[in-house]
């Protein structure tokens, strides 16, 4: 099969003749249609992410069953599906509670430990394909149908672990990238009032069409005060940090209200300082949230077959100009996700 290799971090996608895979028992592999592309995997490219080399990243994939191990489960030989990101065991009190990201004997992700979606052809345990549900129509959308299962699924999933309500006001940190789009698109999908929070003015009318009622210019500081100030001083009920250094952080714990919920899932994970009376005085809430379980892609997908949002995919592009989309990923100049045609 044809699939774009990487020999080492930080080097240059080799389009390779791969020997086509294999499904062992309880796997399953599918031919690739699409494939998306956002920082997620831009960071294992550059080395940044730790990752098992020689290796085809991706994970955001739209694909076709073609072919099942003995004893794989679940999927069929000719299904469309997608893929779950986490490579997880399927038996821990987790995995058995439908709460996959907290696998206690994960496998590590998909494109990272194992071969991901770059190629031609997936193989993975079969428990970790999703078959796509009727009414999507993956054939002419593959791109978009591709990136739902991480770039819209896990801000799909914020809303019910922050547990937003309509009429809530939602801020989003870090609302110019990949994930961020999404949040705002599914945080005014959920009846919020929006604010977008980055440090790039060019990502604002993206923002605005995903969903920002208001954005602000986190650059220059003052962010706090400029959430208030929009909230007319009651602060913002619930506060999404795609970006989780020590400043977002305790800028979004001070723009927080009263029972407010600041929710942290950036990839920078830095420590903070919170006041314990604030928390207190105002019943606010701290909370992680990591990536989404099985039921929450499919929920996601639902979404999208009907309708209600649609995935902001602005740069799909052959396989063989991998590598000059990833150099745009890598500057930050994509708006919401990208996406390889692989099929
Ligand atoms: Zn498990």
């Amino acid at each position: 099969m044809k699939a774009l290799l990487l020999r080492g971090p930080n080097t240059a996608f080799e389009i390779a003749r791969l020997p086509d895979p294999v499904p062992g028992p309880g796997e399953a592999v599918a031919r690739v249609l699409a494939c998306g592309a956002g920082l997620t995997i831009q960071h294992v490219k550059a080395g940044r992410a730790p990752a098992k080399f020689p290796l085809v990243i991706g994970h955001e994939i739209t694909g076709e069953i073609v072919a099942l191990g003995a004893g794989a489960e679940g999927v069929r030989v000719g299904d469309p599906v997608t893929a779950f990101f986490y490579l997880f065991c399927g038996h821990c009190r987790w995995c058995l509670s439908s709460l996959e990201p907290l696998c206690e004997n994960t496998g590590g992700y998909v494109g990272r430990d194992c071969d991901g979606g770059y190629a031609e052809y997936i193989r993975l345990p079969a428990r970790l394909f999703i078959r796509l549900p009727e009414g999507l129509d993956w054939k002419t959308h593959p791109a978009e149908i591709g990136v739902v299962t991480d770039a819209l699924a896990t801000p799909y999933k914020v809303l019910s672990r922050a547990r937003v309500k309509a009429g809530e006001t939602v801020a989003v940190f870090g609302a110019g990238g990949g994930l961020g789009i999404h949040q705002l698109m599914m945080a005014k999908w959920a009846g919020a009032r929006v604010i977008a929070v980055d440090t790039r003015r060019e990502k604002f009318d993206a923002c605005r069409k995903a969903g920002a009622d208001a954005a602000v210019d986190a650059s220059q500081g003052g962010v706090a005060e400029a959430l208030l100030d929009l909230t007319r001083g009651q602060g913002v009920d619930v506060a999404v940090d795609y970006v989780s250094s020590t400043a977002t952080l305790e800028a979004a714990a001070k723009a927080l209200g009263r029972r407010g919920r600041l929710v942290t899932l950036g990839g920078a994970g830095q420590t903070f300082s919170l006041s314990a009376r604030e928390l207190l005085t105002r019943e606010q809430e701290v909370l992680g949230s990591r990536y989404v379980t099985r039921r929450e892609v499919i929920e996601a997908l639902a979404l999208v077959a009907r309708r209600e949002v649609w995935p902001m995919v602005s740069d799909i592009r052959p396989l063989e100009q991998a590598e000059a989309l990833h150099q745009r990923l890598e500057r930050g100049e994509v708006i919401g996700r990208a996406a390889l045609m692989i099929a």
